[in-house]
């Protein structure tokens, strides 16, 4: 990340960064529209250190920090599996059958949406 005070730095495509604003979203919460640096070459966005220490504070009041796990792909049939460790199940309050929406975000990112009613 790059903060505030390092106005000039570039992007690391090599692109140069311009002030705006953007929607910020975290671990699913809606953080509003906060000023970001947006570089004007690949759209990168990158948020003040003001507005990362506000973010990291709410994920950490919400209980969302560090549940990071590990895991595998194992197989089960046809379909490839991936378990959801007991830490995120029960922070999210995942149930069986909640509805999933499942899309890759970046080449090797997969976001899995619950599904609340
Ligand atoms: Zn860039």
């Amino acid at each position: 990340m790059i903060s505030e005070n390092n106005q000039g730095i570039r992007c690391k495509c090599g692109g140069k960064l311009k002030k705006g604003a953007g929607e910020v979203e975290f671990f699913g919460i809606d953080f509003g529209v906060k000023p970001v640096n947006i570089c004007t070459k690949c759209g990168s966005e990158y948020l003040s250190q003001e507005v990362m220490e506000k973010i990291e504070a709410e994920i950490k009041k919400r209980g969302l920090f560090g549940l990071e796990k590990r895991g595998r792909v194992s197989k089960s049939g046809n379909s490839l599996v991936i378990r959801i460790p007991k830490e995120i199940v029960d922070s999210l309050g995942i149930k069986r059958d909640l509805p999933v929406l499942i899309y890759p975000s970046e080449r090797s990112k997969l976001v899995v949406e619950v599904e609340r009613k």
